[in-house]
């Protein structure tokens, strides 16, 4: 966070707010105080002066009026005395006019010359003429004082004997005035200095617990709710950092709650199957789980805030209204040639109590088994009742021909008899493999399994064969003649080989030779029977365990084929724990392979 600039800071505001306060204050204060304190001044200073002359005058009067004779001093004389008597420091000059405008004294003693000389001066004039006293300020040409300056008349009753001219410096009132200017500044000075300290401080007051909020809030941001605000006092700041202590606790805790809540859904997200996708209203991804992002085939970085439908790959069939108005479950077949992917993706829309839409939360799920079942399913449904269908049509046909009279006609009606027999007969065989799959595929489907003496066992279904063939093939036999034991169903082995054996006598031409092997492999036998017949072609090699698939399906129901033989085979060794495949080549053979597991320390034990 940036820092406090200095001129913005509280410190700043406080301290210049305190001295302009205290300046204001000052300044009005001052300027009150100081006129008050002139106007006083000058007031004494005029009354003092007024009293002063008074006394002048009355006495200066007393001599005018005295009769003289040659034994008592001029009037002049007793004059200067009366005004070297009366001369002070404040006093520049006082001089005495008589009626006649005549100076007959005067207190400077380098303008004695005057005494005798009759005066000029305006103002003394009128004083004589008016009889009245006048009080005025001027300023002194050469020095540049201001200077009082008095015409007090010398009065008998109401006949004026004189006037008194009087000039006093007014500077020592003024100077006066400026000590207590000077003494008034110094002591705003001073006062300033004072507030500006204890504005530092007042506002340090303030700003220390406020800028310890500030650090703390700064942690809080960074996840770190272990630190307090010092309270240092009960004031309405201390008030402030206690219920900001309080807060930081119940933030704490709200967060741990948050944290708590998170986590767990962030572990639920992480351990569901399913994929999770959450978006903002904008559509754009704001969560994605790892299950989501393998589904996709995405990473989890590429898809954050891009857009859902970009991300599902359907921007270009739905929009985002669309999905959040109209759909509530899409089917994407991401399926390719060499892999089928199909993915279910479930949206519901997150709403505010206001009804405002917040986003969307996609759940995906991988289908493609269950898709894949369900074909299965339906695949075979139809296949079932085609194979049905076929012989039930042909039964029906030879029946409705033998109920028009074929019956009577000795030559035909055996042989359709016997067709609709042949035809019956697959029915069942049809029948009975689909209740073996059925058996196989139902959960609770349990082997017998008993020790049999392979080899011995091989034997007896080979010698089975080759007793009731009426074909013109060879059996040749390469089966160990070892004491090999294996923990097996007998009844479902036997179904196993007599599946396979009889498909190799079905597609072996005359004279073919049918060769069966045995030999031990990794702890395994391997049992093989391969024959000289038609052979599978290599696309198709893949298929022919699985149900109802036949290479040439004409073929296989002109033998009495059903489909499924391999199918049931394969189901029952792998419930054996062993495997089976073919090798073939088209035009030249066929040889069909499976393993069983065998246990070597029983075969010890035996021996
Ligand atoms: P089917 O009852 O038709 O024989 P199977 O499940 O036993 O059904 O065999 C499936 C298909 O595999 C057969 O229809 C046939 O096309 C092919 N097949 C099986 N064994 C052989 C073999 N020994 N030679 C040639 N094709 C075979």
């Amino acid at each position: 966070m940036k820092k406090v600039g200095f001129f913005k800071s509280i410190h700043f505001k406080f301290v210049l707010i305190y001295i302009l306060l205290i300046l204001i204050a000052m300044q009005i204060i001052g300027v009150y105080f100081v006129r008050k304190l002139e106007e006083q001044l000058l007031s004494n200073f005029s009354s003092s002066l007024n009293e002063r002359v008074d006394l002048l005058a009355y006495n200066l009067e007393q001599e005018m009026i005295l009769d003289r004779d040659e034994n008592t001093p001029t009037l002049e004389e007793e004059v200067r005395a009366i005004l070297f008597d009366f001369f002070s420091d404040d006093i520049t000059e006082v001089s005495v006019i008589d009626s006649k405008s005549r100076v007959i004294g005067t207190s400077d003693v380098n303008n004695q010359s005057i005494i005798g000389r009759r005066t000029t001066d305006i103002l003394v004039k009128q004083a004589l003429v008016v009889g009245s006293r006048s009080d005025k300020v001027l300023i002194d040409p050469q020095l540049g004082h201001r200077m009082k300056v008095l015409m007090v008349p010398i009065k008998q009753d109401s006949q004026v004997l004189g006037v008194i001219h009087l000039e006093a410096s007014m500077e020592n009132v003024y100077d006066q005035m400026k000590q207590i200017n000077n003494i008034f500044v110094s002591g705003t000075g001073i006062a300033l200095v004072i507030t500006a300290l204890l504005g530092i401080f007042l506002a340090q007051t303030i700003t220390r617990p406020m800028s310890d909020m500030r650090k703390q809030a700064l942690e809080m941001a960074k996840g770190n709710f272990s630190r307090k605000v010092k309270v240092y006092g009960y004031d309405e700041i201390g008030q402030l950092a206690l219920t900001f202590n309080n807060l930081t606790k119940k933030l704490q805790e709200a967060q741990a709650t948050t944290e708590g809540e998170r986590r767990k859904l962030t572990s639920v997200l992480a351990h569901m199957t399913d994929g999770v996708i959450a978006t903002d209203r904008k559509g754009r991804i704001i969560l994605v789980n790892d299950p989501a992002c393998d589904m996709l085939n995405v990473s989890r970085e590429t898809v954050l805030a891009e857009s859902i439908l970009t991300v599902l790959g359907i921007q270009e069939d739905y929009t985002l209204e669309k999905i959040i108005n109209e759909i509530e479950s899409l089917v994407l077949d991401f399926s390719t040639n060499q892999k089928p992917y199909i993915l279910r993706v479930n949206f519901s829309v997150i709403q505010k109590e206001t009804g405002l839409i917040n986003g969307l939360i996609a759940v995906l799920y991988d289908i493609t088994e269950q898709e894949k079942i369900e074909s299965e399913r339906r695949e075979f449904v139809a296949n079932v009742s085609h194979e049905l269908r076929t012989p039930l049509t042909t039964m029906r046909s030879y029946l409705e021909a033998l109920a028009d009279g074929a019956w009577q006609d000795e030559e035909i009606a055996p042989k359709f008899l016997e067709v609709t027999q042949t035809e019956t007969e697959r029915m069942i065989r049809l029948v009975n493999d689909l209740l073996s799959l059925s058996k196989l595929d139902s959960t609770d489907y349990r082997l017998t399994k008993e020790w049999i003496h392979f080899p011995k066992f091989f034997n007896r279904i080979i010698d089975r064969f080759e007793l009731t063939k009426n074909q013109n093939v060879t059996f040749i036999r390469n089966i160990e003649d070892d004491r090999l034991l294996i923990e097996m169903d007998e009844d479902k082995i036997t179904q196993v080989l007599d599946n396979i054996i009889s498909n190799a006598l079905k597609y072996s031409p005359e004279g073919g030779v049918i060769q069966f092997n045995l030999v031990k492999k990794d702890g395994m036998i391997e049992v093989s029977v391969s024959d000289q017949g038609v052979g599978i072609p290599k696309d198709n090699i893949h298929h022919i365990f699985e149900r109802f698939y036949r290479v040439d399906k004409a073929r296989s129901r002109k033998l009495g084929g059903t489909g499924l033989g391999l199918a049931i085979a394969k189901e029952m060794i792998l419930s054996h724990g062993g495997n089976i495949w073919a090798k073939s080549e088209e035009g030249m053979g066929t040889t069909i392979y499976f393993t069983l597991p065998m246990e070597n320390e029983l075969e010890d034990d035996w021996e």
